[in-house]
């Protein structure tokens, strides 16, 4: 496809990895935060992953014009984390799908999450990050909080409403879609989140995979199970990929699966050994280096949860 028919947009830079298969890949100076795909079925557009705000939501159906000629016709969330579903709403008129775990898991935190996005909770939040930033010295300066402040400032800039619009329908392992692409979307249980989907389109052998594989950036392990993510990665492997659209970060191929590999076990061994180890050398180059201590921190107290406290 060339360029020229490629969607304008602020919030995204998009490829066609195939004709009727585009890739949106979140831009850093956007509000979308985590990536997107617009997939024609063959008589149906398929959205994955709606994004954090209503103004990159609104370039996902706008790209799904120019990429498939219709507007969507259906939504996926590939997990519960607000950057893949806070855009639902542009999508409501539409069925939108997510595992069934993922949508139980939606409907028990809608209130907290629902009071975390109001006005004054946003304020409040971005305050104390502004505050923690002065006293660190690092106004102006790039700095831990650039993220949460970015992600912060986009909500609260959000001019309707902010409320959660959860998934209509569900699936628990695997649901075929209709069309001519041998489309699945598939969960393999716990691994980035506690219920994870991935898109797999089967002739054209290009998975949407979510936050269950991510590139140049440290993977969250806060919500999910390390080790489960471990089998979940070899199942996605047994599918036989090419090419993997990511949820943060460019396109890969299966070596993107390794990385991941290496990335959890790693920090699953050191969050066992004492001291406070330095990001390793090869995943220095990652964005979000704070998350890498956030996963030692999270691991070690969910082992002293599991093991009884055994120090101070
Ligand atoms: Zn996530």
């Amino acid at each position: 496809m060339p360029a020229a028919s490629l969607p304008r947009s602020e919030h995204y830079s998009f490829e066609v990895l195939e004709d009727g298969i585009g890739f949106g890949r979140a831009r850093a100076e956007g509000t979308a935060l985590s990536n997107t795909g617009v997939v024609d079925l063959g008589g149906s557009t398929l959205i994955f992953d709606t994004s954090l705000t209503q103004r990159s939501a609104r370039e996902i159906r706008d790209a799904s014009m120019v990429l498939t000629g219709r507007p969507p016709s259906l939504s996926v969330n590939s997990h519960w984390h607000l950057d893949h579903m806070l855009g639902n709403q542009v999508f409501a008129d539409r069925p939108i799908y997510a595992s069934r775990r993922t949508g139980k898991i939606l409907r028990e935190r809608r209130a907290e999450l629902d009071r975390e996005l109001a006005r004054e909770s946003l304020e409040a939040e971005i305050r104390q990050l502004e505050i923690d930033q002065r006293a660190k010295g690092l106004v102006g300066k790039p700095s831990p909080f650039d993220g949460a402040l970015r992600l912060n400032r986009a909500l609260l800039d959000e001019t309707g409403d902010r409320r959660l619009t959860l998934p209509t329908d569900g699936f628990d392992r695997e649901l075929r879609l209709p069309g001519d692409r041998d489309a699945r979307l598939l969960s393999f249980g716990a691994g980035h989140t506690e219920s994870d989907t991935v898109l797999f389109l089967g002739k054209a052998r290009v998975i949407f995979a979510g936050d269950l594989v991510v590139a140049g950036t440290h993977p969250n392990v806060l919500s999910g199970d390390p080790e489960h993510w471990l089998t979940v990665l070899d199942e996605i492997e047994a599918l036989r990929p090419e090419r993997i659209a990511t949820g943060h970060g460019p396109l890969r191929s299966t070596e993107g699966l390794d990385t991941m590999r290496d990335y959890l076990s790693t920090v699953v061994e050191l969050s066992r050994a004492p001291g406070e180890p330095e990001i390793p050398a090869r995943f220095r180059e990652f964005t979000e280096p704070d998350q890498f201590a956030r996963n030692l921190a999270h691991l070690r107290a969910r082992s002293s949860a599991t093991h009884g406290s055994r120090g101070p």
